[in-house]
């Protein structure tokens, strides 16, 4: 008797709890939602802020891989299956991977050409698109342009104007609902833009080494140069003649620092600290949720900019 007492208002709180629940399933599911997938977490980080409460959005490669190289799981076939809208980069970012999983998913609605496929790389401006013939027996040449275009904060903005222009064909009801979030979007984008220019500017530090030439469209939005890569074509891994070579730039150019996207092996900076111990190393995120921290696309900017910061007090401190 005495437990029944206890138990009782108990279950009754259980009870309106799990209707709440129910209820706001309901809600949930009355309104058809659109599916949004997309080929990386920078990507999805935008459609999720364009689409909102009206999509769900999933992206295939987390933001700890290097998006050129993944596996076509069947699981992204049948998550693509499912999709009403994939967003991609293009200009081959993902060509090792995403036509397969395209094949496999047999979804008519999402295949290149259909509205339910949008390819945002091409629409941004790249930059370094290649002249002359190129092949990718000499690694993954970008040979469209770089494709790393989610690394610029301006070039996000267009992305989230072209998601929204999309979804609006797909979902007309809420077309004027995804331009406004773009739009918005855009606005607090470009305002924090001009706090990491100035952030940038005061570290002083105006050249910059990476592994691959991921960062190249930050580097080109915020006045940096990146005077060399520590892999020798890209995809190809660092050899001992080309890190010989890293280091004599080093050297005659005083380059302070190198970034190391947290997806490669940073073991080769050690040995160019050896030669060159002034050379700072940090090893940082490329992506939305490189690190757990990391949820949307302006976090990614901020850590990038204070891994900066970081670096450039350190080098200041050791002279
Ligand atoms: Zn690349």
């Amino acid at each position: 008797m005495k437990s029944w007492k206890i138990k009782r208002p108990m279950s009754w709180i259980l009870f309106i709890a799990l209707s709440f629940a129910l209820s706001s399933l309901s809600i949930g599911t009355a309104q058809a939602e659109v599916k949004v997938l997309t080929s990386t977490s920078d990507l999805a980080a935008i459609a999720k802020v364009v689409g909102g409460d009206l999509t769900s959005v999933e992206s295939v490669a987390k933001g700890t891989q290097d998006p050129h190289f993944l596996e076509a799981k069947p699981s992204f076939m049948l998550k693509t299956n499912r999709a009403d809208l994939f967003v991609a980069v293009g200009l081959d970012l993902e060509i090792g991977w995403l036509p397969s999983i395209l094949r496999g998913a047999r979804n008519p609605k999402v295949q290149s050409g259909s509205a339910g496929y949008l390819e945002v790389g091409p629409l941004v401006d790249p930059l370094e698109i290649a002249t002359g013939e190129v092949t990718r027996a000499e690694g993954d040449v970008h040979p469209l342009g770089n494709p790393h275009v989610t690394l610029d904060p301006k070039r996000c903005a267009k992305i989230a104007t072209a998601i929204a222009k999309r979804l609006g064909e797909i979902d007309p009801p809420h077309a004027a609902q995804y331009q406004a979030r773009a739009e918005e979007f855009q606005r607090k984008i470009e305002e924090k833009t001009k706090l990491w220019t100035q952030r940038l500017e005061k570290t002083g530090i105006k050249k910059m080494i990476t592994y691959h030439k991921t960062l190249n469209y930050f580097f080109d939005r915020f006045g940096i140069q990146n005077v060399a890569l520590l892999e020798p074509k890209p995809g190809i891994p660092p050899t001992s003649g080309h890190i010989l070579k890293v280091v004599s730039i080093i050297k005659e150019q005083k380059v302070p620092l190198i970034l190391v996207e947290n997806f490669f092996d940073p073991a080769v900076t050690r040995k160019i600290q050896q030669e060159v111990p002034s050379v700072q190393t940090r090893i940082i995120p490329v992506s939305v949720e490189g690190e757990p921290l990391i949820k949307t696309n302006e976090d990614l900017f901020e850590a990038i900019v204070k891994s900066i910061e970081g670096a450039a007090a350190a080098a200041g401190a050791s002279r």
